[in-house]
């Protein structure tokens, strides 16, 4: 067959989704520990939410983003990050009007039009969580806490948290404008797309990827010494916030994010095997994105995390390994014909007593299913022949143990339910 998986999506093979539920699990256990709620908004918003509020100037509106028209016309974007949609929705069900802070969380696949590699695909999944409705410093240091643990939890333990304040709309601007100064000093060393940044959005110039550019931003202006009064009281509060819970930190004047909708907190969390920019995840405050959908002003903060990243952080570390898990479940094994049915009929009792079973489908001899048994890790089997037919008993065999014992079927069942 010629047609394959579209460039830079990836199929997620039976073998690995066991790592993925390994993370899920652990995500999701995290949120209901710190009380968020699950949102699930579509794959595919309406275009003009993702350019108001990621920005149009950013490369995710204007190099990556999925947009097409659908049959009735309509300008639509495959999501290229969760934040949007779920603000969308918070605002479009009134959740406003709720007592705050509301959390949430979301888990799914984001698209975005990028070089594939390593750790980075073009269907990717990010889970993330979001407090709407508070200021409060302590709610940034929530998220950030809430992902320190996660990432401790999966036993990651030497990555860096990288933490600025990118300003607010009265203090950032003076920014901008020195930092353009500085561009346009050195605008014809810097690429293309950064020349048209330092004119529009000079933020920008910091999150370019291209080497050259990097170095050369390296010396520019940085934003501490502009952050207005207000914004420098919120960023030191939740700087010592987080040393009192003991959240290590390294405060990177140069920490945009890729977004436009950041103010004030702005961090990234950083793993040296994660691929090609080393972030397995970010985010930050955004009081002014419910605004720039012409919903009421909504202060909010959260995170995203890259799942794909982490797999591969995690794989790069050995912290994920999918085959040690424990054999478990019954196969019904028999060398007989006749008794294939009862075999089956066994297999559903067995599912109906909530335990994994499994039996013949391809009418292998009695050794090769024991073969099959083993090879799918199975933790027992239960073999039915003729002569156990006639004594009205089966052979329950532990395959880890090695040990065989032979049983009526209520037995076994009660010995295989207590276990489970
Ligand atoms: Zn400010
Ligand atoms: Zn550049």
């Amino acid at each position: 067959m010629n047609i394959k998986a579209p460039r830079g999506a990836k199929d997620i093979l039976p073998q690995e989704t066991l790592c993925w539920y390994l993370l899920e699990e652990r995500f999701k256990e995290m949120c209901h520990i710190y009380n968020y709620y699950e949102i699930r908004t579509p794959l595919f918003e309406d275009a003009e939410l993702f350019i108001r509020s990621v920005g149009e100037e950013s490369d995710v509106v204007e190099k990556e983003m999925y947009v097409f028209k659908d049959r009735g016309g309509r300008e639509l974007a495959l999501r290229p990050e969760g934040t949007a949609g779920v603000t969308r929705a918070y605002l479009q069900h009134g959740m406003h009007n709720l007592p705050q802070p509301v959390k949430l969380f979301y888990f799914g696949p984001m698209f975005r039009y990028d070089r594939p590699q390593a750790g980075r695909q073009r269907q990717f999944y990010q889970m993330g969580i979001e407090i709407f409705g508070t200021k409060e410093p302590s709610a940034d240091v929530e998220i950030i806490k809430f992902t320190a643990d996660f990432f401790l939890g999966l036993g990651f333990n030497n990555l860096k948290l990288h933490i600025n304040s990118v300003g607010c709309e009265k203090c950032r601007p003076f920014y901008q404008e020195a930092l353009k100064k500085y561009a346009d000093e050195r605008l014809a060393q810097l690429c293309r797309d950064c020349q048209r940044r330092a004119q529009f959005n000079p933020l920008r110039l910091l999150d370019c990827k291209i080497k050259n550019c990097r170095e050369l931003m390296k010396d520019s202006p940085q934003i501490d010494h502009f952050l207005c009064d207000p914004c420098r009281d919120h960023f030191n509060e939740v700087l010592a916030l987080l040393e009192v819970l003991k959240v290590p930190y390294y405060v990177d004047s140069h920490l945009v994010r890729g977004l436009d909708y950041y103010t004030n907190t702005a961090f990234e969390f950083f793993s040296e095997n994660a691929g090609p920019q080393g972030s397995l995840g970010g985010g930050g405050r955004y009081d002014k994105l419910a605004e720039s959908l012409e919903g009421p002003p909504v202060p909010g903060v959260g995170v995203a995390l890259g799942v794909e990243r982490i797999l591969l952080a995690m794989e790069e570390e050995g912290l994920a390994s999918p085959e040690t898990s424990d054999p478990e479940g019954v196969f019904l094994a028999t060398g007989s014909p006749e008794l294939k049915e009862k075999a089956l009929l066994m297999a559903y009792t067995l599912r109906e007593r909530g335990l994994k079973a499994d039996a013949d489908y391809a009418n292998r001899s009695l050794k090769a299913q024991m073969k099959f048994a083993h090879r799918k890790r199975f933790r027992h089997v239960i073999i039915l022949g003729k002569e156990e037919k006639l004594k009205n008993v089966i052979q329950l065999r532990d395959m880890l143990k090695g040990e065989q014992q032979e049983l009526s079927f209520e037995e076994a069942l009660n010995i295989l339910t207590a276990k489970a």
